[in-house]
């Protein structure tokens, strides 16, 4: 069996065609340009990229983008203020805040400062916790996490009652997967560093989720025939015949896995678009909103 490859690019790219849909359509009845600030804090390299990567796909569907940027030794003072001075700008319907913050920061206290109705993130306290309650509804839902549900149903996964395992339990993709699976009434279980018999969880999932940073660990005789796999991980694996000397994989020795599963994403060209595309989606939502 060699599984359907479900492919982030494509599902992404046809997402951001909606997101500048959307756009011009909220001009046409007289609505605001969405748009999206970003804060990057410190200089770290692949946190630079990614603020770059989403600013110029905004850029592609008509969102503005306000890209703010402070130094490695910012202060807990300065990016809370910052981010109360965004709060305030009726030109900017969505926040991100790059992370992760370097050391010394407080995470949660920054983006707890986050607008609600800005967290296009989906990673303020509230957010996160209505997500996890029964009956309550997120402003936002994190890009990452939301992006795996759009390629599962869109690859036709049936989610209700399936049995899914998420690898990881990070508060960025592993916790909220698990919270958003459960939503869609899949029976989950939440694998992490202690977990005992990992391939064996694995073997049972009817929708295998891997978010661990661990270049292609998961094998192919981890996979239960017929499985939906969605890779979120990206390493860096050594690659001579490359300029750069390495190449991205996922968390999936993919070769292997790609002759059980039923349908499996690529990395890259997977969940990495869809992050993207799906924040852009947010944004769009927050201006509606504000309009
Ligand atoms: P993270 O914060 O480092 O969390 C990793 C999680 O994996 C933790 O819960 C950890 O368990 C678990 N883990 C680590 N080693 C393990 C092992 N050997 N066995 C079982 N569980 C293990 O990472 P993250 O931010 O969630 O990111 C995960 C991966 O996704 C990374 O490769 C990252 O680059 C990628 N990512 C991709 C996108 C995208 O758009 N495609 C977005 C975000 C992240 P403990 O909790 O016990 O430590």
């Amino acid at each position: 069996m060699t599984a359907n490859i479900i492919d982030g690019k494509s599902i992404a790219a046809d997402i951001r065609e909606q997101v500048a849909e959307g756009v011009k359509a909220l001009a046409k009845a007289g609505g605001p340009t969405p748009g999206l600030a970003t804060v990057l804090v410190g200089d770290n390299p692949a946190s630079e990229t990614y603020v770059r990567m989403k600013r110029k796909k905004s850029a592609e569907v008509g969102i503005d983008s306000f890209a703010h940027e402070l130094p490695n030794d910012a202060s807990q003072e300065e990016v809370e203020a910052l981010v109360g001075q965004l709060n305030a700008d009726p030109k900017v319907h969505g926040i991100l805040v790059q992370l992760p913050l370097p050391d010394g920061l407080d995470e949660e206290a920054v983006l707890s400062k986050v607008d609600l109705n800005k967290d296009v993130d989906g990673f303020h306290p509230i957010n996160i916790g209505r997500l996890a309650q029964k009956g309550r509804e997120p402003a936002f839902v994190p890009a990452t996490p939301a992006g795996c549900i759009t390629l599962l149903k869109t690859a036709g996964a049936a989610l209700e009652g399936a049995n899914a395992v998420v690898l990881g339990r990070s508060n960025i993709v592993g916790m909220p997967m698990a919270l958003l699976l459960v939503r869609e009434n899949a029976t989950v279980t939440i694998c992490h560093s202690r977990t005992r018999d990992l391939p064996d969880v694995c073997r049972g999932a009817d929708v295998l989720i891997a978010a661990i940073g661990r270049t292609e660990m998961v094998r192919g005789d981890w996979i239960k025939p017929g499985a939906y796999v969605i890779d979120v991980g990206i390493n860096q694996k050594e690659d001579p015949s490359r300029e750069r000397g390495y190449r991205l994989v996922g968390d999936v020795a993919f070769d292997e896995a790609v002759e059980v599963a039923g349908a499996i994403t690529p990395v890259p060209g997977g969940v990495g678009p869809m992050t993207i595309a799906t924040l852009l989606q947010n944004t769009l939502t927050a201006a509606e909103r504000a309009r």
